[in-house]
């Protein structure tokens, strides 16, 4: 009886190694209980994922479902991840979740930029992903990722736990994806910090300040006389120069997260 359970338990042990030994390097039988031959991507990712720490962040409703993630019934511990951090530069993920208002968009933008790297961003609700039910209402912005860029999008109004640690598995799963030799953090040179949004009347991106000017004070001031005043009110439509500097600006934020 005790020697069948040693053997399934040394079955169990291998099946879960299986992943992380290396593919074309062999251990001699003899060796196999004691050596392993992985590489360094596979140590370095599990060891991330293992421990990923969230932001202790929530906004509205979808809050009391990640709480509820937190606690006991759905055990977030065996991911590593059971302590909520209080501070941005001890946490590696940041669960937007809850309705992201123009107000507290520039505070989520300023604490992303304190998260040291690698940082992930995951939109937890319709709310945070699109905007959800106040989609277009005058004090909500649609979805986060319009001023930080979001890994995982898990959607529902609010997503239940279970949602919520599938959208961390798919996390872990694009966290292994990535290689040590390429991932953006160990580059050369700082990583450049996401301008804080500026809220006003109508909260705005200084990421597009440029575009902006052109449109309304050039457009402004090519009308001179009594109509430059009523031109200033008037919207202009895009030029085909601004959207394609839009487009580049979009792409580039894209591949700055492209998973290696
Ligand atoms: S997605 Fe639904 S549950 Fe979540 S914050 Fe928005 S309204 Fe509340």
């Amino acid at each position: 009886m005790e020697s069948t359970m040693v053997t399934d338990f040394k079955d169990i042990k291998q099946e879960q190694m299986q992943e992380f030994l290396h593919d074309s390097i062999q251990v001699p039988d003899d060796l196999q209980s004691n050596v392993m031959v992985t590489t360094l991507d596979k140590v370095y990712n599990w060891s991330r994922k293992s421990s990923m720490w969230p932001l202790l962040f929530g906004l509205a409703c979808c809050a009391i479902e990640m709480i509820a993630t937190a606690a006991s019934r759905y055990d977030l511990a065996r991911f590593g991840m059971e302590v909520m951090r209080p501070s941005p530069r001890q946490s590696d993920l940041m669960i937007v979740s809850g309705t992201v208002t123009k107000k507290m968009a520039p505070a989520i933008v300023r604490i992303y930029n304190q998260m040291a790297e690698p940082r992930y961003v995951l939109a937890m609700g319709a709310c945070a992903t699109g905007g959800g039910p106040f989609k277009e209402g005058y004090s909500v912005v649609s979805g986060i990722d319009k001023y930080i860029p979001v890994d995982v999008y898990v959607p529902g109004c609010p997503p239940t736990p279970e949602a919520l640690i599938y959208g961390l598995l798919k996390l872990h799963e694009k966290v292994e994806r990535q290689s040590i030799t390429t991932v953006p953090w160990y580059r050369k040179g700082a990583s450049e910090a996401i301008p804080v949004p500026v809220l006003g009347p109508d909260i705005f991106d200084p990421r597009k300040v440029q575009i902006i000017k052109e449109q309304t004070l050039g457009a402004a001031a090519a009308v001179k006389g009594p109509a430059a005043s009523k031109a200033r009110l008037q919207p202009q439509p895009m030029t085909e120069d601004a959207k394609a500097r839009i487009r580049a600006a979009q792409a580039k934020y894209r591949a700055q997260k492209q998973p290696a």
